[in-house]
C-alpha cells in the first residue's frame, strides 16, 4: 500500500539536499515492458461460450504481457494477459510471488483480462501453473527493461465496431428468461428480425492510449483501452487472442518499433463492455472468413490510435500512484419462490418441452448461489498518471458505467479496465436491471442489484484520494 510523504517531509529533505543536487531535485521517469508466452497445452478446456470445447489447434499465441512505471518516488504497472477471465485467487497467488520477488509491491500492479472467449480455462490443474508463471516473470522482465522514458496518452474514435447488444424487441417469445418469466429486452436477438425496435443502452466509441518510448524515441510499449466485447470469429477448439492479439502486433508496425534487445510491447485492454459486442442486429453484411473481421477491427482500430498518436504530447516525468480497497458486495440468492420453480424444472422428465433453452443450466448457477458464500470481498483500484486516471472493475461492465467514471472522474483523462483483479460476472446498472436480459440473470450477474452505484461511488473516493 502507498503512503504518501507528507508536504513537511518533503521541505525537509528538499532542505537537506546537497547544493549540487540539481540531477537528483529533478527525477526521471523510467519505463520496462515485456511479454511472455502462456499459450496452453492442446485439450485443455477453450471456456467463454455455452459449452466448453478442447484446444485442438493454436492459432496465434496467447501472452501476459507487463508495462511497469516508475517515476522515482512510485513504482507502478499493468498486467494484461489474454484470457476470458481470471479469478482473484489465481491473480493473488501471482502477487504474493511477485512481493517476494520484491522488484515491485503486487498491490501497486493494475491486472486484468483482455477477454478473448479463445483461450482456456485459467482455474484448471495443469494450467494455472503456466498462467501464474508467465505473470510472474513478465513482471520481472519488464523490471529489468526499465530504461529513462518518456510517456503521453491520448484518444481517438472508432463508432463503427461497437454495438450494444440488448434490444428492445417486440416479439415476446424471443424476450423469454430462465426463471419462467419474460425479460423487456433481449441479449444478441436475431439478427434482422423485423421487430427489432432499438438498442437498450449506449456505446462508447473512445479508444483510449498510453504510449511510451525511450528518451531517444524507440517506441517501448502502447496500452490501448476499447469497449468492445472481442470479435471471436475463429474455427471450433482454436486458441487465438482474438483481435486483442492482432491489435498489439498491428501498432507495432505502425509506430515502427524495432526489435532491439528490448522488446516492443503492444497492448489492447478490454474497456467497459458488457453489453457492447461487434454485432449489427440491423444488418449483419456480408459473411466473413475465419480471423477476417477481427483482422479488420483490430486494423481500424490501429489505425485510429495512430492518427490521434501524432497529435499526442510526450512529458518526460509525470506523478505516478495508484489506490486500493476492497469493497464487500452481497451476493445474490433465490427466494423461496425461484428455489420451488428451479425444482420443478429438475423434476421435468427428460426430453420434456422446455419454457427457455438455458432453464436446466440455471436450475444449476442459482443453486450455486445459494450454496456458496454470501459476500464477496472485490478489488477495485484507481491509477493516476499526471492528469490521467484509470479505474479497475472485477466484472464485465456495462458501458454506461465507463461513461458515467469517464465523465465524473477527477482528472483531465479517464478510462476503465474491467475484469481486472478478478472475474465476478457481469455488472449491469441498476436501471438495466429492470429492463433483464442475459446479463441481468441471477448466476450471470451474482451480485447485489446496486454493486454498480457502489463501485463508481468507492472508485470516485480513490481518485480523490490521488490527487
Ligand atoms: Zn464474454
Amino acid at each position: 500500500m502507498l503512503r504518501r510523504v507528507p508536504f513537511c517531509l518533503l521541505l525537509i529533505a528538499i532542505a537537506i539536499a546537497p547544493l549540487d543536487a540539481t540531477a537528483a531535485e529533478k527525477p526521471t521517469l523510467r519505463a520496462g515492458a515485456a511479454m511472455v508466452d502462456i499459450t496452453p497445452p492442446l485439450g485443455e478446456l477453450v471456456v467463454g461460450n455455452w459449452v466448453p470445447i478442447p484446444a485442438q489447434h493454436i492459432h496465434d499465441p496467447l501472452h501476459a504481457k507487463c508495462l511497469i512505471l516508475d517515476d522515482g518516488k512510485n513504482r507502478i504497472g499493468f498486467v494484461v494477459c489474454d484470457n476470458v477471465g481470471i479469478s482473484r485467487e489465481i491473480w493473488d497467488e501471482a502477487r504474493e510471488q511477485i512481493d517476494r520477488a520484491g522488484a515491485i509491491d503486487g498491490d501497486n500492479l493494475l491486472m486484468s483480462a483482455t477477454h478473448t472467449h479463445s483461450a482456456t480455462r485459467a482455474t484448471s490443474e495443469k494450467y494455472r501453473p503456466i498462467l501464474v508463471a508467465g505473470i510472474v516473470k513478465a513482471v520481472a522482465e519488464a523490471v529489468e527493461n526499465l530504461e529513462p522514458a518518456k510517456i503521453g496518452w491520448g484518444s481517438g474514435e472508432e463508432p463503427s465496431e461497437v454495438f450494444n447488444r440488448r434490444w428492445h424487441i417486440g416479439d415476446e417469445r424471443h424476450r423469454r428468461n430462465p426463471f419462467g418469466g419474460v425479460d423487456t429486452v433481449r441479449m444478441n436477438p436475431p439478427s434482422g428480425h423485423p421487430t427489432l425496435i432499438k438498442p437498450a443502452g449506449p456505446v462508447d466509441p473512445e479508444i483510449s492510449f498510453i504510449s511510451v518510448q525511450s528518451i531517444d524515441g524507440r517506441p517501448i510499449s502502447l496500452m490501448a483501452n476499447y469497449s468492445l466485447h472481442y470479435v471471436g470469429g475463429m474455427g471450433k477448439g482454436e486458441v487465438s487472442a482474438d483481435y486483442f492479439g492482432v491489435f498489439s502486433e498491428r501498432i507495432g508496425e505502425l509506430l515502427k518499433a524495432s526489435d532491439s534487445d528490448k522488446p516492443f510491447v503492444g497492448i489492447l485492454t478490454n474497456g467497459t463492455s458488457g453489453d457492447v459486442n461487434n454485432i449489427n442486429f440491423r444488418d449483419r453484411g456480408r459473411p466473413y472468413k475465419p480471423y477476417e473481421k477481427m483482422t479488420e477491427v483490430a486494423h481500424k482500430v490501429a489505425d485510429k490510435v495512430i492518427d490521434a498518436h501524432a497529435k499526442i504530447e510526450f512529458q518526460e516525468w509525470v506523478p505516478l500512484s495508484i489506490a486500493h480497497r476492497d469493497l464487500t458486495l452481497d451476493v445474490r440468492k433465490p427466494d423461496a419462490e425461484m428455489q420451488a420453480y428451479f425444482a420443478s424444472i429438475k423434476a421435468l422428465p427428460e426430453g420434456a418441452e422446455e419454457y427457455h433453452r438455458h432453464q436446466k443450466s440455471y436450475a444449476g448457477r442459482v443453486q450455486r448461489l445459494l450454496e456458496g458464500p454470501d459476500q464477496w470481498d472485490v478489488l477495485l483500484q484507481a491509477v493516476r498518471i499526471g492528469d490521467l486516471t484509470i479505474a479497475a472493475i472485477p466484472f464485465e461492465v456495462f458501458t454506461q458505467i465507463g461513461l458515467d467514471i469517464k465523465e465524473k472522474a477527477p482528472f483531465a483523462d479517464a478510462f476503465t479496465i474491467e475484469l481486472a483483479n478478478g472475474s465476478y460476472g457481469y455488472l449491469p446498472t441498476p436501471a438495466q436491471h429492470k429492463l433483464g436480459g442475459y446479463e441481468t440473470w441471477m448466476g450471470t450477474n451474482r451480485v447485489q442489484l446496486d454493486a454498480s452505484d457502489r463501485i463508481t461511488e468507492t472508485l470516485l473516493e480513490l481518485m480523490q484520494d490521488l490527487k
